[in-house]
């Protein structure tokens, strides 16, 4: 039967009215869909906050107060365990960072050295702590901060986000304050992701790989750059908002995995060349991570001239039993910390014993979870008290290994460990 009814059409996108994306007529000439609607909605929320925020504009933002070098890095040990030269690269960056700008903004500046901008790459495996370090230097500067995934951005015209989108979670991070944003941190999480597939530069073009590396380098030398306020292509009538990225530190972290090959090469002609013995070559390929090179990113498939815009460059190490156990309880936010409070708000009194947190840190290494999966671990254990403890009159409740042992099996923990 043939269907009378005058089909409406959101006179925005072109969207036809079906269950999914119902169109309604706001009036005659304008028929609107939900998600049209939405986006209008989030538009102007998005404007309003960015009146507000210009509104402010003019009125000078005190200079950041920086903390030293040494004073980053005791904050940093309070959270952070080990990890002590990619601690100290960190805090000497940032500060010279931040002292950077303070020096820019300085009305009676008398001298023309400009210091340059010290981006950071961290290397080292996943989970061992790149995020937490960007993390918690932001926490400590009170600056916006963002995290982003390298892989879900790809160049202008394909799928996935715009670059351009990194700047935007900034902006979303301090209500559109564009100054503040405009000292923020950006971390690029995975950026060993869009490495080249080979060293060689190659005719055919690489979609997730060197194209979205060649727009990574325009925001990390410091440019202008157009900033869609609410993200995303799918609307590209927004206003843009320019964005200077000139005085945003970017930390890249990436696990960069097999880099250790490309580094062992590398020692090796090196090391052929001095005449070292075998002995000097097995104590190196103990950790050949922390002998990371600029040149050996470049093997990897980062191109020169990102690798030039990351002049900072260090690595993290693996995370041993030892510092597994120390991650249990020491940082001033540890994972049995968290609960030992917890219980305690219901007059509980918690305890960890030796025992337990030993079987924990094991699972996480047989489990291959690293320092990640200590909380996933801790959870799985803790269900069934969190659930029980509250109703029962008890003044103390000690997890030992065999309530460790117990829980894991009966919530099935074994299922998750990754095979290989
Ligand atoms: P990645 O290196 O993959 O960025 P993360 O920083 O995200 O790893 O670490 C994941 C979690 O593991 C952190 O949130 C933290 O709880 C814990 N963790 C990892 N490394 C450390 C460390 N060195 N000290 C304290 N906690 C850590």
């Amino acid at each position: 039967m043939a269907n009378n009814k005058q089909m409406l059409v959101c006179s925005m996108c072109g969207n036809v009215d079906s269950p999914s994306t119902p169109v309604v007529k706001v009036f005659d000439g304008l028929n609107l869909c939900t998600d049209c609607i939405g986006f209008i909605d989030e538009a102007r929320d998005t404007q309003l906050k960015v009146r507000k925020a210009s509104e402010k504009k003019g009125k000078k933002e005190p200079a950041l107060s920086i903390p030293k070098p040494k004073e980053i890095n005791d904050f940093l040990n309070q959270y952070i365990i080990g990890q002590e030269e990619a601690k100290k690269y960190l805090s000497v960056a940032v500060y010279n960072h931040y002292k950077r700008i303070n020096d820019q903004e300085k009305q009676d500046k008398d001298d023309d050295v400009d210091i340059e901008k010290s981006n950071i790459i961290l290397v080292g495996p996943t989970g061992t702590g790149k995020t937490l370090l960007a993390k918690t230097i932001a926490r400590l500067l009170d600056v916006p901060f963002t995290i982003v995934d390298a892989t879900v951005l790809t160049e202008a015209g394909y799928v996935g986000e715009d670059i351009e989108s990194l700047l935007t979670r900034l902006l979303q991070a301090c209500d559109y304050d564009v100054e503040k944003a405009q000292k923020g941190i950006v971390f690029i999480d995975e950026i060993d992701k869009i490495a080249r597939k080979s060293d060689n530069p190659s005719i055919t073009r690489d979609v997730s790989g060197e194209g979205v590396q060649q727009g990574l380098l325009k925001l990390l030398e410091g440019s202008t750059v157009l900033v869609p306020p609410n993200g995303g292509r799918k609307h590209p009538e927004q206003k843009l908002i320019p964005v200077d990225t000139k005085n945003i530190l970017f930390i890249c972290g990436g696990a960069f995995d097999g880099i250790e090959r490309k580094i062992a090469s590398r020692l090796n002609t090196h090391m052929v060349g001095f005449g070292h013995d075998g002995k000097g070559m097995k104590k190196q390929r103990e950790n050949l991570m922390r002998y990371v090179m600029p040149q050996d990113l470049k093997s990897f498939g980062l191109i020169p001239e990102i690798i030039g815009r990351l002049p900072v460059l260090t690595s993290l190490e693996p995370l041993d039993k030892e510092a597994l156990l120390r991650i249990l309880t020491e940082p001033k936010n540890a994972i049995t910390r968290q609960y030992q409070k917890l219980f305690e708000m219901d007059g509980v009194k918690l305890i960890f014993d030796d025992s337990a947190l030993n079987l924990i840190a094991d699972k996480a290494i047989e489990y291959k979870l690293g320092a990640r999966g200590l909380r996933s671990i801790v959870e799985t254990i803790m269900v069934d008290a969190m659930y029980e403890i509250p109703s029962k009159k008890v003044k103390e409740f000690v997890v030992d290994a065999d309530y460790v042992a117990k829980q894991l099996e009966k919530a099935h923990f074994e299922k998750t460990k990754i095979e290989g």
